[in-house]
């Protein structure tokens, strides 16, 4: 008997449920990746392109390397799969649970496909640490706040265990498909802009480990401390890696190596639950799915945006708004794919809460430049800042992105880093800022606007 394995968002050959099943279930194997143009593109951003394509080129030579065969073909996720299902006869798919709305949606129906076949479905979750169904508060109903919702999940920090690739000996079965040249997925002749990120990152699984080592090496000991200043290597970078699944939340969890007497510090700690942040956007996007586009906060949904707003957008994505940690985050962004979450606060704050722009417009450019873009993280994150998701920031919270900076970055050591033109600012000061001695003018007056903000949300309040 044959089985097979379906790849998507699960780029890892590590605590991977899906391979240590279909080995297990004493079939032979094959290994497939089926690259649906439609479907990337339409839910993966240009920077998540740039990162598939590596990491699938990783997988497929770590598949090499022992003398195994990732089939990496193109076609309509489901039709290929049944296609390639019936063609060969397979007794069973094995899966690793996608859950964006959009795969959620082809593994339904890939299910109910092969249902009829006759054709196990195995699928499994490990995209979280826990199922988001299998949580719910004393009445049977979803967490709507964090703070409770961690306080339980606390109890789930003993972990399941961190699965090896097979290591007994097992048969892959070969497929005669043709294989997509990689490519395909992103071509950086047509992305000139993302030729820096191999300056910055290496995707894949080994590279995703070396990262989480890296970073207990070197600033768990801190976390909690230097987490905030985008200046310092204060967090793990791991974000683009747990995006693929090149690393799972339960090998990070593990790496902790818990046990009866073993107290976590405070920075041990506050790792863990920014994972568990992560937790939670998956688990409301599971349980609110319209928040993908609409405010979790339904009365936002009447929030006063301005109408004319494409000139400051354009100056906000260009990093010309004026605001020197404003723009010094939007060049990290366009330089690296990454943003320090200090600063994407800010950015998004600027945006929203001076610009008063809609938060979907944030959000957009954030898919599509940031490797790690995620579809619950980044649409929790700009709910948050924006003030209409859950635990969200209170409306009047509104961030001076000037007493920001001389908080988080106070030597200008990052605003410095990533402004060319950093001279040409304005001290950074309220009274200085409007000056007509600087170069640079702000687009907005930061004071004005926060007064326009907190009038048009205290009208919904
Ligand atoms: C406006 C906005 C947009 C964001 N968009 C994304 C996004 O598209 N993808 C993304 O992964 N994160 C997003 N975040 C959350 C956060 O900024 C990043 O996860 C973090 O900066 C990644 O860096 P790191 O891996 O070094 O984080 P670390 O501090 O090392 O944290 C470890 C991991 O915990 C999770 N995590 C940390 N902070 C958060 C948080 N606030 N919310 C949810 N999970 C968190 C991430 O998976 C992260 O990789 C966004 C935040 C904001 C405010």
């Amino acid at each position: 008997m044959k089985s097979l394995v379906l790849f998507s968002n699960d780029l890892r050959l590590n605590d991977n449920d899906a391979i240590n099943s279909a080995v297990k279930s004493g079939c032979e194997v094959t290994f497939l990746f089926i690259y649906d143009s439609k479907l990337y593109v339409s839910t993966h951003g240009s920077a998540n392109l740039w990162w598939l394509q590596k990491s699938i080129k990783k997988l497929k030579q770590s598949f090499k390397e022992k003398n195994l065969i990732l089939n990496i073909v193109e076609g309509d996720f489901v039709n290929k799969a049944l296609e390639i299902t019936d063609k060969y006869k397979f007794y069973s798919v094995h899966i690793n649970e996608n859950k964006h709305p959009e795969f959620i949606k082809k593994e339904k129906c890939l299910k109910l496909k092969l249902a009829k076949r006759d054709v196990k479905f195995f699928s499994y979750n490990k995209s979280t640490l826990v199922h988001p169904s299998h949580i719910l508060n004393k009445t049977g109903e979803p967490y709507k706040v964090y703070s409770p919702f961690y306080k339980n999940c606390k109890l789930l920090y003993s972990q399941k265990q961190v699965l090896k690739f097979p290591t007994s000996p097992f048969k892959n079965f070969i497929i005669d498909e043709k294989n997509m040249d990689t490519k395909k997925i992103f071509s950086t002749s047509d992305n000139k802009w993302s030729e820096k990120f191999d300056v910055h990152w290496e995707p894949g699984e080994k590279n995703a480990l070396k990262t989480l080592e890296k970073f207990f090496e070197n600033s768990i000991s801190n976390y909690k401390e230097i987490r905030d200043l985008p200046s310092t290597e204060g967090t793990s970078k791991l974000s683009p890696y747990l995006r693929f699944g090149e690393i799972t939340t339960n090998q990070i969890i593990n790496y902790f190596e818990f046990h009866d007497n073993h107290t976590l510090s405070k920075h041990e700690e506050h790792f863990i639950k920014e994972l568990y942040w992560r937790e939670f956007s998956y688990y409301i996007l599971y349980h609110f799915p319209y928040v993908v586009d609409k405010p979790f906060n339904k009365k936002y949904e009447n929030f006063e945006w301005e109408k004319n707003y494409d000139e400051n957008l354009e100056k906000w994505k260009k990093g010309e708004t004026g605001i020197r940690i404003v723009d010094a985050a939007m060049n990290e962004l366009w330089e690296t794919g990454w943003m320090h979450n200090r600063t994407r606060m800010i950015t998004a704050s600027f945006l929203t809460k001076n610009l008063l722009i809609p938060w979907q417009e944030g959000e957009k450019w954030f898919r599509d430049t940031l490797l790690d873009a995620d579809i619950a993280n980044n649409v929790m994150g700009w709910q948050w800042v924006s003030g209409c998701g859950t635990d969200a920031a209170p409306y009047f919270r509104i961030f001076n992105p000037l007493l920001q900076e001389k908080k988080f970055d106070p030597e200008n050591i990052y605003t410095k880093k990533w402004l060319k033109n950093f001279n040409l600012y304005s001290s950074g000061d309220d009274k200085d800022l409007l000056s007509d001695d600087n170069l640079i003018q702000p687009i907005v007056d930061l004071s004005s606007s926060r007064n326009i903000a907190l009038e048009r949300f205290s009208r919904i309040k």
